[in-house]
């Protein structure tokens, strides 16, 4: 079988050291290459002439934000240049973040901390945005329909700036208002990051949801977040699950691996998913997100998933965690620069 690494097309661009380390421990490669099922597949190293080819007559990127552009308030290196470089270029550089703790207006000023030019409110998907446009089109047709939110304050901003009427906000709790509500006008539970989730939430969450008619919708799955130093804290996947035991039911998932993320941002800007590349750090929420939209996919191992990951899912009995295994991946996504370099 010829190694998928062997196939990467070196070209004098490419570093000597970078070959040389390749070379040097062959591990690193023969790790992305397996034989499923009697076929090739594998996850190359995205480097030289296959990074122009793939790069140059691309249409958009969108990329994942923590683990990948960066790594709490600091911006990976090389990270702003290449947004900038894909703007220069005319391409969409558009983000995709499974974070509903912060508003849209939140997350920009975010980019515009860490030094990321000419990122538009427009270039930004959150789960949080996402969820909100769900719910506002789910509940179209329900004058005075309410939301049920476990979530923080940014995810409530963007709610009620989709003109969503909400019920448990921190205000209404202390006035016992959460407890008076008419069940029947509690259309929809919204599970997003919460750092104050307690028994009491998960209670209302179960009191509304004994109606079968009331919608159970969750931000995102991620079971937890790396902090600095490699310590985790738990995601909103965690919140949902307790929302889902409890319950007996089971969540509409609007953010990543979702399709409905890629929904709105097909809407938005009308990207074609055969000339779209997905960047992403986590194999069973970006990877598979970019699987399930026919985009491209890149793993970046600056964040969560490594190539160990991907070799352990490649060795899979099962199925589904088989076939992810993304096209690509890179060190850091500074390695993409050289694909749009003159
Ligand atoms: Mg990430």
């Amino acid at each position: 079988m010829r190694s998928p690494f062997l196939s990467c097309h070196w070209s004098s661009r490419l570093s000597i050291s970078s070959c040389l380390r390749d070379v040097i421990f062959p591990g690193v490669c023969s790790m992305a290459a397996a034989v499923v099922g009697g076929s090739v597949t594998g996850c190359r190293r995205l480097c030289g002439s296959v990074l122009r080819d793939l790069l140059q007559p691309a249409q958009g990127v969108l990329f994942d934000c923590d683990g990948v552009l960066w790594e709490g308030e600091r911006a990976l290196p090389g990270a702003p240049e290449l947004v900038q470089l894909l703007h220069r270029h005319g391409k969409a550089a558009l983000f995709v973040s499974n974070n509903s703790r912060r508003s849209l207006s939140e997350l920009q000023q975010r980019f515009s901390r860490l030094g990321f030019g000419g990122v538009r409110s427009e270039h930004l998907f959150s789960s949080a945005l996402c969820s909100a446009l769900f719910l506002r089109q789910r509940l179209a047709a329900q004058p005075g329909a309410k939301v049920y939110v476990i979530g923080g304050p940014g995810l409530r901003t963007e709610l009620r700036d989709a003109g969503l009427q909400l019920v448990g906000d921190p205000a209404e709790e202390g006035s016992g208002e959460a407890e008076t509500e008419p069940e029947s006008s509690v259309r929809a539970v919204l599970v997003g990051y919460d750092e104050e989730f307690n028994f009491h939430k998960l209670s209302q969450a179960c009191l509304y949801l004994r109606d079968p008619e009331c919608l159970l919708v969750a931000t995102d799955r991620d079971p937890w977040h790396l902090m600095s130093g490699g310590r985790r804290t738990p995601g909103t996947g965690s919140l949902a699950a307790a929302v889902e035991t409890a319950t007996s039911r089971k969540a509409t998932v609007v953010g990543k691996p979702s399709v409905y993320m890629f929904e709105y941002v097909v809407g938005r800007f009308g990207i074609d998913p055969s000339r779209t590349l997905m960047v992403g750090d986590r194999l069973e929420m970006d990877i598979q997100f970019g699987k399930n939209c026919g985009l491209t996919t890149i793993l970046t191992l600056t964040g969560v998933s490594q190539l160990a990951d991907v070799q352990a899912n490649m060795e899979s009995d099962i199925p589904a965690e088989r076939d992810l295994v993304p096209d690509y991946y890179v060190d850091s996504i500074a390695d993409l620069i050289p694909g749009l370099e003159d």
